[in-house]
């Protein structure tokens, strides 16, 4: 008997809507408690925790080789878990519970997950916390090769289907192709995680975070996913499958002309010319930012080769990345951030040290100006780099000239260096300061003195103006891009660079959100560098724009005494507007952080 039709709701995180037969996975077993009572039992135990180790690092050496061509850019997700899978939290303190508490590998194994889980719990930043996710993955494979059961589920089904699971591990929807499955709908997850991360580049539909779904949705049932607002249908009534056909059609007419566009110049409709920059964290990431159409790279984090590692990277390690990513540029520039660790993001994320504020201790330039020999080493590889195409450097979370300053002659110190070393290097590269804390945004005629340009870090300008951490779920809707404390520091940055004559660019995610465009071009930001798949709707709402219009929108928003009001006034100004944008190409923008 066919049961009723039903809406659940999760959080939608690959966008596209599909429909098709659900197949749910079924979940693991529970994790045996069997103790071990001889020394022989802890010896042959500790044998197999071992070989089940070798098994998936052997896994995921095989996975990471053959990834397939089109997702070689998450093939660091991988790296990743080698990583995770030799961190001696795990391992260690699994072998220490076999050989000291009498645990069958299972169990210890169990009893390590939940312990760095615990410490996980514990950390700020909602993106390494959510970095947990990775370690589960891992532990799962590990644990399917100790249980004999495997870890990798190849998915074959005689017909498309739409997979319904607790979790999937990035490297399961690696696995995945468009044909075979339609979409995907986890209890586990959400928008950042690495997962939905694959998803979207796979271009699969999927909606996450929906709770008890292997519970509500039976293997057979037909199922609606739709990964634009996050809801799932379960046995569509005609009418439904009606909509459903009407929202999928409007969806893909709507995704298609904007990508279309994509390589098209950002120039206002009255003929401003605007440049839309990437945002990258890894170098295959520019393969992203170019298919997009970017004009440059306006934010390359340089954290990722940092974290999660058991040695500091070399500069020749860190040379030949900034210099893929330059090459793979030129002529076009990229702007590479200097290292923003420190606080919560601890240069292993199982070696956390506690702060009791992170976001408000020893982090980025503060780090680096403490750390000197860490510093001096990535500042000459990216130097070096920029021999090689058109570099610039930027600091961040500088919050006082002296800061810049020092900052400042530490490269000027290596340029030094390199010169004595006959090593060639970019003698003019520009040199740029984030600006992410209040006190800079006040004290930005001053860093103009020493800065050949700005770049407006809202993400963290945000949380430090308003008082608002940025991972904390509870204070979540507080963090407001439109409040007008936020507005007024754009605006003066703006003015204040125009009256230095420095460039000023924007790369927060504020800047790739498709709402926030007309606003932010009438505050006078003419470079905006963001997620690379945000850059097609972006450039979409910039060509529809102009800037006559855009000014009048941002002084009338800047008129608005409360944040409840301009965020009214905007979204009913681009509602009107844009209606296409808002139903799809909000969705379309993929959250991603590092
Ligand atoms: C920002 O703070 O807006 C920014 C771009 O830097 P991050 O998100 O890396 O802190
Ligand atoms: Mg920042």
């Amino acid at each position: 008997m066919t049961r009723k039709n039903r809406l659940l709701e999760g959080i939608a995180a690959s966008p596209g809507i599909v429909m098709g037969p659900a197949h749910v996975l079924t979940q693991e077993g529970q994790v045996s408690t069997r103790l071990l009572y001889t020394d022989q039992e802890v010896a042959e135990e500790l044998k197999g925790f071992n070989r089940a180790v070798d098994q998936t690092e052997e896994e995921l050496i095989r996975l990471r080789r053959e990834i397939a061509e089109d997702l070689k850019e998450h093939a660091y997700i991988l790296e990743l878990h080698l990583l995770i899978l030799r961190d001696r939290m795990l391992l260690l303190e699994t072998q220490k519970l076999i050989k000291e508490q009498n645990f069958n590998a299972e169990r210890a194994l169990y009893q390590a997950f939940l312990k760095i889980k615990e410490v996980f719990q514990r950390i700020g930043d909602k993106h390494i916390r959510g970095r947990i996710q990775d370690v589960e993955a891992v532990y799962r494979r590990l644990r399917g090769h100790l249980t004999g059961r495997g870890a990798s589920k190849t998915f074959e089904f005689p017909e498309p289907v739409i997979i319904v699971a607790r979790d999937l591990s990035p490297a399961e929807t690696t696995h995945m192709s468009s044909s075979q499955v339609l979409g995907f709908i986890t209890e586990r997850g959400g928008k950042t995680s690495h997962t939905a991360i694959i998803a979207h580049s796979l271009e699969i539909p999927a909606v996450v975070g929906l709770d008890n779904a292997t519970l509500k949705i039976e293997s057979g049932e037909e199922v609606i996913v739709n990964g634009v607002s996050g809801r799932v249908i379960v046995n569509p009534d005609e009418a439904m499958r009606r909509s459903y056909q009407v929202r999928r059609e409007e969806f893909e007419t709507f995704k298609w002309e904007v990508t279309q566009g994509s390589s098209l110049p950002a120039v206002t409709s009255d003929g401003h010319p605007t440049r839309v920059l990437a945002n990258i964290e890894q170098p295959d990431e520019v393969s992203l930012a170019q298919k997009y159409g970017a004009d440059g790279i306006g934010l390359y984090r340089t954290e990722f080769l940092y974290l999660g590692q058991r040695q500091l990277p070399t500069e020749e390690e860190l040379f030949h990345h900034y210099r893929q990513v330059v090459w793979a540029m030129a002529p076009r520039e990229v702007t590479i951030r200097t290292l923003d660790i420190g606080g919560d993001k601890f240069l292993s994320p199982l070696e956390y040290a506690p702060e009791i504020n992170p976001a408000l201790g020893l982090r980025a330039i503060r780090f680096c100006l403490k750390e000197q020999k860490i510093f001096r080493t990535q500042v000459k590889a990216i130097l070096r780099a920029s021999a090689f195409g058109q570099v610039r450097v930027m600091f961040p979370l500088i919050s006082s000239p002296r800061e810049l300053h020092d900052a400042r002659l530490l490269l000027e110190s290596v340029k030094g260096e390199l010169a004595r070393e006959h090593i060639a290097f970019d003698q003019k590269l520009p040199v740029g300061a984030m600006i992410e804390v209040p006190a800079a945004v006040t004290l930005a005629d001053l860093l103009g003195r020493e800065a050949d340009f700005f770049s407006i870090g809202t993400n963290d300008l945000i949380q430090y103006a308003l008082a608002i951490d940025r991972g904390n779920k509870s204070v979540a809707d507080m963090y407001e891009p439109l409040h007008p404390a936020v507005m007024r520091m754009v605006r003066d940055v703006v003015q204040v660079s125009r009256k230095l004559g420095i460039r000023v660019a924007m790369c927060g995610e504020m800047a790739g959100d498709p709402l926030y465009i007309p606003v932010l071009l009438g505050l006078g930001v003419e470079e905006l560098s963001m997620n690379p798949t945000s850059i097609p709707v972006v450039k979409r709402v910039i060509r529809m724009t102009s800037l006559s219009e855009a000014t009048k929108i941002a002084r009338r928003a800047l008129a608005l005494a409360t944040v409840e009001e301009v965020n009214e006034y905007v979204n009913k100004e681009m509602d009107h507007r844009f209606p296409d944008i808002f139903r799809f190409g909000r969705p379309l923008v993929a959250n991603r952080v590092l």
